[in-house]
């Protein structure tokens, strides 16, 4: 590595090397290590490309670094990689009102980009709880979900044209700023979803939307699991295509997360087994409300919810949020393993079962909490694994993995694959699908130097 040390110095300038970084990573909970000595932070998709085609002709290994919120192991590194920060291709570099798109440099976090905008009364429709911290760039490599999939769907719906930087150096633009564009293959997509495992995006051409003033936030309490999904089914039908968000939780997440500084006064004065955030966004304040309220007054006369929560301001819609989003209260159960699961709605309730029946007679293990954006198929199980010994952390992986392949579920609904899920992947997809994964990345990456080791092995 010394050599090519000196060679990235004189490309990158003294700002762009830094030596034995220190990486804070946010979404690091299973402790993946960061043992690079070299961080790259070039400035501009030229320099991304010189130090591809640098590293290309070493054959030496890059690990590619947006937020860092990535919870899949994507961005840990070994002592002979390097790794490539975005964090220096900040810029946002314009937005078309007319045509309703943004032109980002990826390492944009995406706080920025909904509020840039915003500033333009139009609407970015991607939204995390990690949006302070993860970069456009990341959302693009994980093709990351959220909480307002149901109604504009993942990452890859919002993304019409993207720069990528391909691992000999290559520059592939393909700045499509048209919502049709069928002119060929539409190669953008081979990227979206790719974990950086494909070629580097520097640029996106991302869709806006109109702006929606008009937002409704309710917390609900019902008494049996198959309700919520009668609950969805109906919300659905009564708003009208303005359903924004449906977020489930179960009572062993909801006190958990009731536990935080900012959040004092819990919500309702009885506990309930599930419960449901709901949120519906539209344009006309007055008319929303009212459509949203009979919504919910209808659901209770049906019995299909037992008590309701209705913010009645912007600080009690966060304040609501701020429970689905406490996940630093998952501490008070670490060692935790967090699960990101794709099933049937139909299935969940007897798969919960007997993962519960079977984390307890295989390991004597009870802490367990749920919550997940149930509109999506995509439940977040949560299981307190009380040792870090990675036997049991694969005993367990097992037993939540391995029922999915039979209900043709999935073992990453929105969080990737990375390093942490790889030697499950075969659950989710088939060998001839496999196969084809590791042909594009033999194609694209011929001496495996971008993100080696992770999502399929070579
Ligand atoms: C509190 C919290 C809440 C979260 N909520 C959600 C959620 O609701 N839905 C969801 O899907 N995820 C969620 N996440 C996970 C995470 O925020 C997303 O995966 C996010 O998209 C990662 O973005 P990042 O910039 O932090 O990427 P990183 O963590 O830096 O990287 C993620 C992966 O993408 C690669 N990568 C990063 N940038 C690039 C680039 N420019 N080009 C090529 N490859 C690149 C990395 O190598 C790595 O493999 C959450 C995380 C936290 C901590």
């Amino acid at each position: 590595m010394d050599t090519i040390r000196q060679q990235l110095k004189a490309l990158l300038g003294p700002r762009g090397v830094v030596e034995t970084p220190t990486i804070a990573a946010v979404g690091n909970w299973r402790g993946h290590p960061y043992n690079s000595p070299l961080l790259l932070r070039p400035t501009s998709t030229e320099q991304v490309a010189a130090v591809l085609r640098l590293c290309n002709q070493h054959q030496q290994a890059l690990v590619i670094h947006g937020g860092l919120s990535g919870m899949v192991g994507g961005t840990s590194s070994a002592r002979d990689e390097i790794c490539l920060s975005l964090e220096r291709l900040q810029k946002i570099e314009g937005i078309d009102t007319l045509g309703r798109t943004i032109t980002v440099e990826s390492g944009a976090r995406l706080q920025a980009v909904q509020e840039a905008a915003l500033a333009e009364n139009l609407f970015f429709a991607l939204d995390l709880g990690a949006r302070g911290s993860a970069t456009i760039g990341g959302n693009i490599a994980t093709n990351a979900g959220g909480n307002q999939v149901i109604r504009y769907g993942m990452t890859r719906e919002q993304v019409l044209g993207l720069e990528v930087v391909l691992a000999d150096g290559t520059i592939l633009s393909s700045m499509n700023h048209l919502l049709k564009n069928n002119a060929g293959y539409d190669l953008k997509q081979l990227f979206i979803g790719s974990e950086g495992t494909l070629g580097i995006v520097t640029k996106a051409v991302l869709r806006l939307r109109p702006a929606m003033p008009a937002r409704n936030t309710a917390l609900v309490a019902t008494n049996q699991f198959d309700k919520l999904p009668r609950l969805l089914s109906h919300i659905e039908r009564a708003l009208g295509g303005k359903l924004s968000a449906f977020e489930a939780i179960w009572d062993n997440y909801f006190q958990l997360a009731l536990q935080g500084p900012h959040l004092s006064t819990p919500p309702f004065e009885q506990r309930h087994p599930y419960y449901a955030l709901i949120e519906s966004t539209g344009s006309d304040t007055e008319t929303e409300a009212d459509i949203f309220l009979a919504a919910l007054e209808n659901a209770l006369s049906a019995g299909l919810i037992n008590d309701a929560v209705l913010a009645k301001s912007e600080k009690e819609q966060e304040s609501l949020w701020a429970i689905r989003d406490n996940i630093d209260s998952l501490a008070a159960i670490a060692p935790v393993i967090i699960f990101d699961v794709g099933l049937p709605i139909g299935a969940m309730e007897s798969y919960l079962e007997q993962i519960q029946a079977d984390l307890k007679s295989q390991l004597d293990l009870t802490q367990l909490a749920v919550f997940g954006h149930l509109g999506d198929s995509n439940l977040h199980i949560v299981v307190g694994t009380e040792t870090k010994d990675i036997t049991v952390y694969h005993r367990v992986e097992e037993i939540l993995y391995a029922p999915l392949q039979a209900l043709s579920g999935s073992i990453s609904a929105e969080h990737g694959i990375g390093l942490e899920k790889k030697r499950y992947l075969h659950y989710s997809r088939n060998a001839e699908e496999i196969a084809t994964m590791r042909l594009l990345k033999k194609t694209f990456d011929p001496h495996n130097i971008l993100n080696p080791g992770k999502v399929v092995d070579l």
